[in-house]
């Protein structure tokens, strides 16, 4: 049984509760806001027994280090944008949220680097370097909300990941706090260091298992001068998977983003979202192309230019092309409509795949073939990156995701592209992790939370529960 979480100095708010392990330790007694139970994944979470925000890594060290002498557990909170449980509240777990951790970004535009605490949103840390003709390669539908913490915490990915990488890509350094309490600071922003083991990025894309990211250094690239954006219609899925060589020779370090749409989810976005549908008539997929390059106009005419050689061939049915910044957000609201249309319906269960891209026409066929009798999923996604978001519409089953994760597995995919495997997926990841792998997993982990107490059941199992000591 956990004892009573630390008094550190970190504002909290604890589930006002006499007797808890919480209330021993403070006097404040508000109750915890329901915001903290859960992130946008749709499960709801537990009452957290309280909340620590902590305003530096010195707190979090402090905290850290008493929870792992009093094995309380904690999950780590960013922006709750996640879409994978991983910040979703276990009962009698403690919420270590980076709300607090808003250093305001400091930039070096000369070496092109942003210094930024972890709890600062993505879309202000990009309007700072919007603000100084800088660019931070990173986006995503939740820009308002996910963290610049959470990002490197789940690695994500978003359209720009095709141009620009991953989010570890964008991390120069950060500073952080092992779960045992052990600061690392690599914040220098050294553009190469290979003096040891890189611990920065040992935490990125560990979901905060490992430990806390406090503060990051960040790569900033020098802003695109303007985009284009164009949205076409194709046949199929299939069709869409043979233009994408078309735009990788004609455009080549141009595109920044190409993202697939399989009908019916365009209609139904477009309908529920009050969005107009682009093409004159129904397609059965559509993609979505971004070049942002150094000379606006020059970039569009050859994106006209691929496009129109791919009409011209009758591979596309269909092409808008952008003519001004407002049509390009225009053209992407129909893209993030998809998401938001699928976040508003009562259940579904949301699978983001990572396959090899030529791989992607026959697994969609085989999975169809599979899911006959379900309803049809609505499939969307980072196409370039072979990053398919496949929504099953209803409640998670498991028999069909076993199923479905196999067929993925033979196919060379894994489970997760970009959100994670949080607590919603652990039960899955040996599907396509082998067991001497996750054994190294599960040893890393121990190793610097001997205890267990950081984001337990995210991405491994809970570990057995210590037995008996052996007979002599
Ligand atoms: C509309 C919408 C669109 C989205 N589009 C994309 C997309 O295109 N690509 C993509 O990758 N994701 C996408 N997401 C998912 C989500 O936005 C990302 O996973 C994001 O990186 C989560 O950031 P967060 O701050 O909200 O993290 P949270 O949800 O709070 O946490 C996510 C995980 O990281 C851990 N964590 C959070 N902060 C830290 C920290 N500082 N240190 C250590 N661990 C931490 C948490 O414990 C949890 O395990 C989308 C979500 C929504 C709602």
């Amino acid at each position: 049984m956990p004892s009573a979480p630390p008094r550190s100095n970190a504002w909290h708010e604890t589930n006002g509760e006499r007797g808890t392990g919480a209330n021993t330790l403070t006097s404040a007694t508000t109750p915890v806001a329901p915001r903290y139970r859960d992130d946008a994944s749709g499960i709801p979470g537990a009452p957290p027994l309280a909340v620590l925000a902590p305003r530096s890594a010195q707190d979090c060290a402090q905290i850290l280090s008493t929870l792992q002498r009093t094995r309380h557990p904690c999950v780590v909170q960013g922006g709750r944008t996640g879409l994978s449980g991983g910040a979703r509240v276990r009962p009698q777990e403690i919420v270590l949220s980076l709300e607090r951790l808003t250093q305001a970004p400091e930039i070096d535009p000369v070496a092109g680097v942003m210094i930024v605490g972890a709890g600062v949103a993505l879309e202000s840390a990009r309007q700072a370097a919007a603000a100084q003709g800088l660019f931070l390669a990173a986006d995503l539908g939740a820009r308002g909300s996910a963290t610049l913490g959470g990002m490197a915490a789940t690695n994500a990915g978003g359209p720009l990941a095709l141009r620009y990488g991953t989010f570890r890509q964008q991390v120069l350094g950060l500073e952080g706090v092992l779960a045992d309490g052990t600061i690392i600071c690599r914040l220098d922003g050294l553009a190469k260091d290979n003096s040891g083991y890189d611990l920065g990025q040992f935490l990125i894309g560990t979901e905060g298992t490992l430990g806390v990211i406090t503060r990051l250094a960040l790569r900033l690239h020098p802003a695109p001068r303007g985009r284009r954006v164009a949205i076409c219609a194709l046949d199929s899925a299939d069709a869409a998977l043979t233009l994408l060589p078309l735009l990788r020779t004609g455009l080549g370090a141009l595109l920044t983003a190409c993202e697939l749409i399989v009908e019916p989810l365009m209609t139904a976005a477009c309908t529920s979202q009050n969005l107009r549908y682009p093409f004159q008539a129904h397609c059965g997929a559509a993609v979505l192309i971004e070049v942002a390059g150094p000379d606006p106009d020059a970039d569009g005419a050859r994106l006209e230019s691929v496009l129109a050689g791919a009409l011209e061939t009758g591979l596309l049915r269909d092409a808008v092309l952008s003519a001004s910044e407002a049509d390009c957000k225009r053209l992407w609201a129909l893209r993030e409509g998809c998401s938001h249309h699928l976040l508003d319906l009562p259940a579904i269960t949301s699978l983001d795949l990572s396959l090899p891209i030529p791989a992607i026409p026959s697994f969609l066929s085989d999975a169809a073939m599979l899911l006959v009798d379900q309803t049809a999923p609505f499939v969307f996604g980072h196409m370039g990156d072979g990053n398919l978001h496949y929504i099953l519409p209803g409640k998670p089953d498991t028999q069909v995701l076993v199923r479905l994760f196999k067929l993925l597995a033979r196919h060379g995919g894994v489970i997760t592209a970009e959100h994670g495997v949080g607590l919603d997926k652990v039960a899955y990841l040996p599907l396509c992790r082998p067991d001497a792998e996750l054994a190294a997993m599960a040893r890393l982990k121990a190793a610097v939370d001997p205890h267990w107490i950081l984001n337990p059941g995210r991405v491994l199992p809970d570990p057995l529960p210590a037995g008996p000591p052996p007979d002599p």
